[in-house]
């Protein structure tokens, strides 16, 4: 029987890293594991690619492999036995959510971290806030320690799982004994079995509570930012530290700022005669009213930038600004006087001075309208 080239079965060349084989290794056990695959030949391909990666992860091996190939000493054909198919707990643990090794039920763990949404109205955001709020936590039972047990009597040792809170269970395959873990049903894998419960939290050794937790939010906060307060998630179990809680901030929109990080912009309305002809204007910002003043001719559009009277920046680097756009507003529902004054200022100005201040605009209107 010829064999295929070991870098050919793992569709890899002869400089492949140990990485990239075990990386391919792991994708074409996934896809012939005979369990699993309904392919035809899974098994024989199975065991080929298991004898490509026994010999290429082998650095002593691979280097007879590349210097000898499969004609060497020690190469090969010792695929006789179910035996060598042992090592299936780390395909299994592959298969199944991996890294899985025993997990002992006793040990300390750390406790969940806790999200708590937090909205904020606009100038909370910019000036920060100084707020309690109430979180329900589950935390260790105080009246059982988190044994729960009866106060005066303790859990015992499952006897059907030594303790473990997982039983392995052996099957007999045409590929080997594999083994597969679960989770022991007589303690649900915790470990214990508790005979008289602790009434406070029926045994299961946590009660929820509803916690009141003092947070600080600082000035200059914005939307979808958040505060880690260390500790204040959930209890650990066994003793274990307990989690962060992390307040996620929102913010509701302002009906006449609008924020862009640090920078505050609004826009505010002029009559035509305001900015035709100038004027000082008191404009609101989020620090109180600023005078602005408006020189003549201003156009609608323009910006003006007061410097400072933005968001304070939230790591302490200062202020933004505020950014204030102008938007000219035509006047409408005129009476009959406005009308007539107005007629006589168009009348007066005619077309040149709009000429003038536009920089040609009509007269290239006109032209367009030419075809020229
Ligand atoms: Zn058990
Ligand atoms: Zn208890």
């Amino acid at each position: 029987m010829s064999k295929r080239d070991y870098y050919e079965v793992l569709g890899l060349s002869q400089d492949a890293s140990k990485q990239d084989i075990k990386k391919a290794y792991r994708k074409l056990a996934r896809q012939y594991h005979p369990d699993v695959s309904e392919e035809e030949n899974a098994q024989e391909k199975f065991k080929e690619v298991k004898e490509a990666y026994e010999t290429l992860s082998d650095d002593q091996k691979r280097a007879q492999y590349d210097q000898f190939g499969h004609d060497g000493p020690n190469m090969g054909g010792g695929f006789g036995g179910a035996e060598d198919f042992g090592g299936f707990s780390d395909i299994f643990d592959m298969f199944f959510g991996g890294g899985g090794r025993r997990r002992d039920p006793n040990a300390p763990r750390r406790g969940n971290d806790l999200q708590y949404s937090m909205v904020l109205d606009f100038e909370e955001a910019v000036f920060g806030k100084s707020t309690d709020i109430e979180i329900p936590q589950e935390e260790e039972c105080e009246t059982c320690d988190g044994s729960g047990a009866k106060p005066g009597t303790s859990p015992e040792t499952c006897p059907h799982c030594q303790g473990a809170g997982q039983i392995n269970q052996e099957q007999n395959t045409p590929f080997g004994r594999v083994v597969n873990r679960r989770v022991c049903h007589h303690c649900q894998g915790s470990g214990k079995i508790i005979k008289d419960k602790c009434d406070t939290c029926g045994g299961n050794g946590r009660v929820t509570k509803t916690k009141t937790i003092h947070v600080d939010i600082p000035a200059g906060i914005d939307e979808g930012q958040q505060i880690r307060i260390p500790g204040k998630g959930e209890a650990g179990v066994n003793g274990g530290p307990a989690g962060d809680l992390y307040v996620v901030i929102q913010v509701k929109r302002h009906e006449f700022y609008e924020r862009e990080g640090d920078h505050i912009f609004c826009e505010v309305p002029l009559t035509f005669a305001q900015a035709a002809l100038g004027d000082e204007i008191e404009v609101p910002t989020l620090h109180g009213k600023v005078k602005l003043k408006i020189p003549a001719g201003t156009q609608t559009g323009k910006t003006f930038r007061l410097k400072d009277k933005g968001v304070p920046n939230v790591h302490g680097r200062g202020h933004g600004d505020q950014h204030v756009k102008i938007r000219v507003v035509t006047p409408k529902n005129l009476t009959d006087r406005q009308k007539e004054l107005l007629r006589e200022f168009n009348e007066i100005s005619g077309h040149e001075s709009a000429e003038e201040q536009h920089g040609g605009f009509f007269e290239r209107m006109k032209r367009a309208f030419k075809g020229e």
